[in-house]
């Protein structure tokens, strides 16, 4: 997997899972948005990319999905009830006002739970975690334990759940579910990598929310 390096401050961490039919996951602010363009242009390396996947429809996350896209030819996916704004460019309950930006209506097409995709090297397996916003998404590969989570869960934290959609019961239950996974690798929306015992991260996220593991 690959990182891309952060273009601006908010920009949400934007990955490459590695393949024939390599993914991107989440797409960044879209304020810098050529410069994601060329580091993923790079990336491929004449491949083409096969999707874009949203963890969320946060602008962070979303708001470079449409130039991306067309610059790729990646077909786009979010977990469904995310998928609905994007497709209505609802620049409100994606907080794109908030950030200072607008979302245009997107194509999205809708990822629902145990949803599978496939890179030629990797198989990730969607896992719905609301909570953070209603269609939060993970993504799951079983053969190395790795999740990516977008904002659902930080190294020593958990996303907001004061915003549009999101639901702190929601996130509980979601948090056991990646609790139960037993990970060994986390790559989150924001801030660093984990390798260890990712169900460390979700016992302490789950003790942040009151909440025993
Ligand atoms: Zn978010």
């Amino acid at each position: 997997m690959k990182q891309l390096e952060p273009v601006i401050l908010f920009d949400a961490n934007m990955f490459i899972v590695e393949g024939d039919r390599p993914i991107l996951v989440d797409c960044g602010t879209g304020f810098k948005v050529d410069k994601n363009i060329a580091a993923i242009l790079d990336i491929l390396d004449g491949r083409k990319l096969q999707a874009i996947v949203l963890t969320h429809r946060h602008f962070d996350h979303v708001g470079g999905a449409a130039a991306i896209s067309q610059a790729t030819g990646a077909t786009l996916y979010a977990g469904e009830e995310d998928a609905v704004p994007l497709r209505a460019g609802d620049s409100k309950s994606t907080l794109g006002t908030d950030f200072g930006g607008s979302i245009p209506p997107m194509d999205v097409k809708g990822l629902k739970d145990g949803d599978v995709l496939d890179t030629g090297s990797h198989t990730l397996e969607v896992i719905a975690t609301p909570g953070h916003t209603i269609g939060s998404i993970s993504l799951y590969e079983r053969a190395t334990k790795t999740i990516i989570c977008g904002d659902t869960l930080f190294v020593n934290g958990v996303g907001r759940y004061d915003v549009p959609t999101s639901s702190r019961e929601d996130l509980v239950e979601s948090l056991r579910r990646l609790h139960a996974l037993q990970a060994e690798h986390m790559y989150p929306g924001h801030g660093p990598a984990f390798h260890g015992k990712v169900s460390e991260q979700t016992s302490i996220g789950l003790m942040m929310l009151g909440e025993r593991p």
